[in-house]
């Protein structure tokens, strides 16, 4: 079978490969792979800045957002036909892992599946363990390729919006930095919970990301024509920041940014080695005053994706069309090489495989 893969650590590498389809093994399941999502870690990967191959092999199959068909199965959990979505880490053996909360793994030894250690999506075929597939609604065939990044605005957004569920005055106003599928997929998640979104990007509102964020009810701001740490001003006490450019000099202005009892998720991923001066005094005084909470969110577990799916289906009833739109392009596998280029305005390449 064919698969897209690339040598960890060696830029522009990435390649179709040819592969054996995988044997499946007592208690597995066989996938046939249907769509896989590209993102920004996949392309940091074929960057050449992160990314890990399996156990003494020197390729990586890349790919971490996918929807599959179980094409046979050997256990009651799935059924022959069942749509399903992979989840991407596999746990070590610490206390966390074993829960089923992997995402928080302590002893960092745990894979992910087209990232660190274990092979990817990017392939015709995968045999899994039903443990780490979540079924997926026939209804949700064409957007739920896009469960693994809802499911990492669901663990961050769900947590921040906890902290403060039992004050006398929970989050009302957000702010979701970057307006790609993350940031999106953020907006779409506060707004299916009423809070009063704003979401930035650095093109013009009249842009599709633009659209897209007024076609749900949030407010679109443009990035290039007001300061980030200057927002409050304007939009009032900021109670909940969502940081998903990847940009750490953002994630520093969203500090400054935040209100008071604010809390700012950070969930992009930064791999270069940017440096910047920054006010410390002023930061930890009103970080202080203003009991702010800062905090950082990796990954996602079983319980994410689930929450994940039935998010998707909330969005899909309540915006028939608006979760197809994000993504804006699709390609075959054979295009592989072409999926890890950026395009202006683009927000999520699909890879469809069969
Ligand atoms: C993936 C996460 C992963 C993270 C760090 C992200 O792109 O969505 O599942 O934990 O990269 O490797
Ligand atoms: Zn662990």
């Amino acid at each position: 079978m064919k698969a897209g893969a690339v040598i960890p650590g060696q830029k522009d590498s990435a390649r179709i490969i040819e592969m054996a389809v995988p044997v499946t093994q007592p208690g597995e399941a066989l996938i046939r792979i249907l769509k896989v999502g590209i993102d920004g870690t996949d392309m940091e990967i074929n960057q050449g800045h992160y990314g890990k191959a399996p156990p003494g092999q020197d390729f990586l199959v890349l790919g971490h957002e996918a929807l599959g068909q179980v094409e046979k199965t050997f256990g009651p959990d799935l059924n022959e036909g069942d749509l399903v979505a992979p989840l991407v880490r596999r746990p070590d053996g610490c206390i966390n892992c074993r829960s089923g909360q992997y995402d928080m793994c302590i002893e960092g030894n745990y894979r992910e599946c087209g990232i660190s250690g274990s092979h990817g999506f990017l392939r015709e075929h995968l045999t899994e363990e039903p443990r780490y597939l979540v079924k997926v609604p026939k209804n949700l065939r064409e957007v739920a390729v896009l469960a693994e990044p809802m499911s990492i605005v669901t663990k961050g957004v769900d947590q921040a919006i906890e902290f403060h569920r039992h004050s006398a005055n929970p989050v009302q106003v957000a702010l979701v930095l970057g307006a790609g599928s993350l940031g999106l997929l953020a907006t779409a998640f506060l707004r299916l919970q009423g809070v009063n979104t704003y979401s930035l990007d650095i093109v013009p509102r009249s842009s599709l990301k633009g659209q897209l964020v007024e076609s749900i009810g949030a407010t679109y701001l443009d990035g290039r024509e007001q300061r980030i740490d200057e927002l409050w001003r304007q939009l009032g006490n900021l109670d909940l920041i969502v940081e998903a450019t990847g940009n750490s000099t953002v994630a520093f202005q969203a500090m400054a940014a935040l209100g008071v009892n604010g809390v700012l998720c950070l969930m992009g991923v930064s791999t270069g080695e940017n440096r910047l001066e920054i006010c410390a005094d002023c930061i930890n005084l009103e970080m202080v005053l203003g009991n702010k909470i800062v905090f950082g969110t990796v990954s996602s577990n079983r319980a994410h994706f689930e929450r994940a799916i039935q998010l998707l289906g909330e969005a899909e009833r309540r915006w028939p069309g608006w979760l197809a739109r994000l993504i804006t392009r699709r390609l075959s596998l054979a295009d592989f090489e072409v999926s890890l280029q950026n395009v202006p305005d683009g927000i999520k390449t699909v890879i469809e495989i069969s």
